[in-house]
């Protein structure tokens, strides 16, 4: 198989994440029964792909054509499909869904836990459409020198823009809202912040470095519970505009949910990503408040919190029913967010004490402990790797739940130190979950059980929950 040309072949499996193996079918006995990586495709498939990749007798592919769909595949979605960089998995029936996520974890546990797998499966999302509180869509444009575009970023395309007003993991108030601000800013001819971009040439890179213009993001939280939104217009200093009209224009909204702050918040870093450096309220307030398992959280622009309010509570029972009993023990939830395991363990546990890198998720993590009436946490805003030596409290059990990237090794060998008896994992990306019991295992912990938790419908995105417990000596 030679890089550049194009073949055909048949969708085997997809391991996680996103990986469709595919078996190429030829005439020609060379390029027949070959394996390629090809990305975005689905067990079943028959494909067209183009050879972008060729190392190591290792072979990746980009998808071009899908020739046959796949038997499980459903005509319903969403008018995005395809354009969009999100939603892989989205013309796959849920069950189909389900059981795919559920057979790649499942692979990749078999391989990293050392003896018999305890695997419970995969538990579904109470809802598969409209279930995300939390929408990050970006300026730009489709095509180059084209209309100014907001929504999400075009599959494999680093600059490209796709205007998502009927995207179907957020709800009808999301669109009017998007197509409110994209009416309004298009209006006023506002310039979107060009991001870098660079283009291919050969495998030189041609970098077109730059870094100007206004508009950058666009966040949008609502609450399932409370039905409250927050906007917030993301931009930068480049230029002097005053954002309190759209503010107007946002609130005349025929809105299912009530709008209850926009903000404005200023960012001129070079990286692509929403950050906060100074918000202006321009209505109402800074926060939403989320109601999750019986408590109640205030959650800020910036903070993590997780994105699907009701699979939220689905993962988190499991987690407590891991956790199992917390009466007079001290619980560290490391990476705590908006500390919302450490309040669902604290009403029984002598003390929690949350450890979260994001100063904003931190305050709100403590007033949220407030409101809940639970006296017994604390929440120091640090890196866990630094944090772990400063804690004079040892803990009894540890809650895991660290980023994608999973636990950087050093803290990880802090954690393994203290000796508790058992602790909790929870991971958003199953290989670096792999990465980290293998060191786990090796110092003296076994995989109990484990179980996953669908929180990201459509998506390729899965939640595993493992309980660990240390070895007897
Ligand atoms: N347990 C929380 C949040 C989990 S997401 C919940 O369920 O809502 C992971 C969190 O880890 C994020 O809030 C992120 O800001 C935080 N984080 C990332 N790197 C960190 C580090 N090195 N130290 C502490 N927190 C970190």
């Amino acid at each position: 198989m030679k890089k550049g040309e194009t073949y055909t072949g048949r969708v085997q499996h997809v391991d996680f994440p996103n990986k469709a193996v595919v078996f190429t079918e030829s005439e020609n006995p060379e390029d027949n029964g070959q394996k390629v990586i090809v990305k975005n495709s689905i067990p079943g498939q028959k494909v067209r792909f183009m050879v972008n990749k060729k190392r190591g007798g290792k072979c990746e592919g980009r998808l071009l054509q899908v020739l046959e769909n796949a038997p499980s595949e459903t005509a319903d979605r969403c008018k995005h499909f395809g354009t969009c960089g999100g939603c892989v998995y989205q013309s796959v029936q849920y069950e189909e869904q389900l059981k795919m996520k559920e057979a790649q974890v499942h692979k990749l546990l078999s391989e990293a836990v050392d003896g018999e797998l305890n695997f419970e499966g995969i538990i579904g999302s109470p809802c598969q459409e409209a279930y995300r509180n939390k929408m990050e869509f970006s300026f730009g444009d489709e095509v180059k020198g084209g209309e100014l575009a907001l929504g999400l970023h075009k599959r494999n395309s680093m600059y490209d823009i796709v205007t998502v007003d009927g995207c179907k993991i957020v709800d009808e108030d999301y669109h009017k809202i998007l197509t409110a601000v994209l009416e309004y800013c298009r209006e006023k001819e506002l310039p979107y912040y060009t991001r870098a971009y660079f283009a291919e040439l050969g495998t030189a890179f041609l970098g077109k470095l730059s870094h100007k213009g206004y508009l950058r993001h666009l966040l949008v939280r609502k609450a399932v519970k409370t039905q409250q939104i927050l906007v917030d217009v993301v931009t930068t200093t480049q230029i002097e505009f005053d954002m309190a009209e759209l503010a107007g224009i946002l609130r005349e909204l025929p809105l299912s949910g009530t709008l209850t702050g926009f903000l404005h918040t200023r960012n001129d870093s070079v990286a692509d990503v929403v950050k906060n450096e100074g918000t202006t309220v321009l209505y109402g307030r800074d926060y939403i408040e989320e109601e999750l398992l019986g408590l109640t959280f205030k959650i800020t622009a910036f903070s993590f919190f997780q994105t699907n309010s009701l699979g939220a509570e689905v993962l988190y029972s499991k987690a407590r029913e891991y956790v199992g009993t917390t009466k007079d023990k001290v619980v560290f939830d490391l990476y705590s967010g908006t500390g919302t395991i450490a309040q669902i363990l604290a009403p029984v546990a002598k003390k929690v004490i949350g450890v979260e890198i994001v100063e904003e998720a931190v305050a709100a993590a403590a007033e949220n402990a407030e409101r809940n009436g639970l006296d017994n946490c604390e929440f120091i805003a640090d890196d866990v790797l630094k944090a772990l030596d400063n804690i004079t409290d040892h803990p009894d059990f540890i809650m895991l739940d660290p980023p994608r990237d999973g636990i950087h090794p050093k803290a990880l060998e802090k954690i393994i130190d203290y000796g508790v008896d058992s602790m909790v994992y929870i991971s958003c990306k199953p290989t670096s979950l792999a990465r980290d019991l293998a060191v786990l295992q090796q110092r003296g912990y076994k995989v109990v059980k484990s179980c996953c938790v669908d929180m990201f419908p459509n998506t390729v995105h899965v939640e595993t929950v493992c309980l660990l417990s240390r070895k007897a000596q």
